[in-house]
């Protein structure tokens, strides 16, 4: 529709997919793999994989948001029970604190309260980052990525919240080949999607050739 109506060709990506294309272009170019993992409202994954970006049959490659981390566990949107994102997300985050302290929170404050180490807030981050550290493990046992990054919101909670998903991974990551530090947190903005479905863009013709 977009191509018909504007005259210009139109691709496709979800938005965790071309923040993994960005990441790999702009930061990671000699690695021939990278998965991403984003943690904003809900979880998303984006992988690329020997050089190529992973779309999948039906556009839905790294849907791991959608994974069941909890069976019978808490409802999803998507009508199952138990999903990652129903554990791994800002919006969890947030729904947890307000419970827990009877008051509204912005993003702002949330950050804050981790960052200056009150309780609620670390107690709440470091549950999230146990969750997420059962995907990364999960997403190196599948597909053995050179790096794993984590973005979207969760990145501006800085090196204390990596800290806390890197020594959860510690235990996970010993009896495979993966080691704690091939996971990162992005060190881009938030656009690192919007930038990289327009590299993707500009230069999917050559991508398919190669
Ligand atoms: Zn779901």
């Amino acid at each position: 529709m977009v191509e018909r109506e504007t005259g210009l060709k139109a691709t496709v990506l979800n938005d965790s997919t071309a923040a993994a294309f960005g990441e790999w272009k702009i930061r990671y170019p000699r690695y021939s793999s990278l998965a991403m993992l984003t943690v904003v409202t809900g979880l998303g994954g984006g992988l690329f994989l020997d050089r190529r970006l992973l779309i999948g049959a039906r556009g839905e490659a790294a849907e791991l948001g959608q994974i069941i981390l909890h069976p019978d566990g808490r409802n999803c949107d998507c009508g199952k029970k138990g999903c990652a994102e129903q554990y791994i997300s800002l919006t969890v985050a947030h729904k947890e604190i307000e419970s827990l302290l009877g008051i509204s929170v912005s993003r702002r404050d949330l950050i804050e309260g981790y960052v200056q180490g009150k309780s609620e807030f670390v107690k709440i981050m470091r549950a999230i980052a146990r969750e997420l550290s059962l995907i990364v493990d999960l997403v190196f046992l599948a597909v053995d990525p050179e790096i794993a990054v984590i973005g979207g919101g969760v990145s501006e909670f800085g090196n204390g919240f990596l800290s806390e998903v890197r020594k959860e991974l510690d235990s996970l990551s010993s009896s495979s080949l993966y080691e704690t530090n091939n996971v990162v947190v992005t060190g881009l903005e938030n656009n690192v999607g919007i930038i990289g479905a327009t590299l993707y863009s500009m230069g999917i013709e050559k991508m398919r050739i190669r």
